[in-house]
């Protein structure tokens, strides 16, 4: 078929030119793969119940520093040493602090998320994908579908916000009645009040969107529904809300529960929802929260206690924001090299090459334009997981409108 002229310029066109590329871990034929073995659960599973994304945390396990001081010989301790040794030790072994991510995570899958203890209720299926900070540390990004979970749109709102609330908070825990969850939400959950860069990214103050505001209760906040006078209750409800934002700051040093800072606002629970649902543009939890939680990411107790480092959990509204979730979670990075691909591959179409230079250029122009972290190099070269799924997905063409089904690796 290489060998023919016009088949080779048909592969080209329907973009099979790179897809040889596809069994390569980490290239954007793998990771479309990927997203199509996604689709395949969530069309046979459903949308799954919750989007996780747990983080490193190099220096906070202070494990990972020892290991490799221990390997090397060397006698110190991290608990003495300044930021800047402890980097140099990380940076001098990847292997090492790769793979004793890779053990914590798949370990705190198996014996704390899947476990018995069922943290986060009884998980059925699971995806999850390995990614890359810029200064090279792994987190995970992760779709969860548990058992006889509440579905958003099919059960009742009041089921849907207590089974979110029986998972999921956002509260500062009292130091002296948990004093080692407390301490941990203090020194990781907290969100910068300054941003950071990332925050900033999409030209927003914080694409984050803290400060979050209090609520008395958890609530599912869907846009209100258009009508004559909606121009002006959005501005009205701007302006209600920022009054709001005023009295927090304000009273900042105060210890104000919700209702006293409602009071302050002129607000109730009911008006504050009411106001709410005008500026929201997409159905949205927004938690239970305290005046001096607005700066604090939501957790599962639990989870986070064993985690120990950064975490996110949210409950899925919809199929679409589920989608969105993993399609700009899946592909961000790689997304540069696809376009850089597509061009490669076009030059080598108007230069007339043949089908083995071809192959050859975008082959080297992978290899030449991602730049990957020296962990991430770990995880490539040593054969880690980049992703991992409760299910394989078998592509059956039969008939005349094919679908993946996905089928169960283990026999429940
Ligand atoms: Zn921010």
């Amino acid at each position: 078929m290489l060998c023919n002229k016009e088949t080779l310029k048909e592969l080209f066109k329907k973009d099979e030119a790179i897809k040889y590329l596809k069994p390569i871990r980490g290239t954007p034929p793998y990771w479309q793969s990927s997203q199509k073995d996604i689709f395949a659960m969530i069309r046979q599973l459903g949308v799954p119940t919750f989007f996780c994304s747990f983080s490193s945390a190099d220096f906070r396990w202070s494990e990972i520093v020892n290991t490799i001081l221990k390997q090397q010989g060397d006698m110190r301790n991290t608990e003495n040493m300044t930021w800047d040794e402890k980097c140099k030790v990380l940076c001098s072994n990847p292997v090492t602090a790769a793979r004793m991510f890779n053990n914590r995570f798949n370990t705190f899958l198996k014996d704390v998320i899947m476990s018995e203890a069922e943290p986060i209720g009884k998980i059925i299926d699971y995806f999850y994908r390995v990614e890359f900070q810029q200064r090279g540390s792994p987190h995970t990004h992760c779709l969860f579908w548990v058992e006889n979970a509440p579905k958003y749109g099919e059960d009742d709102n009041e089921e849907v916000m207590s089974f979110i609330d029986k998972y999921v908070t956002c509260e500062i825990p009292d130091e002296k009645v948990d004093k080692e969850l407390h301490d941990i939400v203090m020194a990781v959950h907290q969100h910068s009040k300054n941003h950071s860069k990332t925050c900033k990214k999409k030209g927003t103050v914080c694409r984050f969107n803290f400060p979050r505001p209090p609520s008395t209760k958890t609530f599912i906040s869907e846009p209100s529904k258009p009508d004559k006078d909606t121009k002006k209750d959005e501005k009205v409800a701007k302006e209600i809300l920022s009054g709001l934002w005023k009295v927090i700051k304000e009273h900042e040093n105060e210890n104000l529960d919700v209702s006293e800072i409602f009071n302050k606002s002129g607000l109730t629970q009911e008006s504050f929802e009411k106001y709410f649902r005008f500026i929201t543009n997409r159905n949205t939890v927004v938690l239970k929260r305290e005046p001096n939680e607005i700066y604090t990411n939501q957790y599962n107790p639990h989870l986070l206690r064993a985690w120990n480092a950064n975490m996110d959990i949210q409950y899925i509204l919809d199929a679409f924001s589920c989608v969105v979730y993993i399609i700009s979670y899946i592909s961000k990075s790689e997304r540069e090299l696809g376009l850089l691909l597509q061009q490669t591959k076009n030059e080598a179409e108007e230069g007339n090459l043949n089908a083995q230079q071809t192959m050859k250029k975008i082959g080297t122009s992978y290899l030449h334009h991602r730049e990957v972290s020296a962990q991430e190099a770990v995880f490539r070269v040593t054969g880690l997981r980049l992703r991992e799924c409760s299910r394989k997905v078998e592509f059956i063409p039969v008939g005349e409108n094919p679908c993946r089904m996905s089928i169960p690796l283990k026999r429940p």
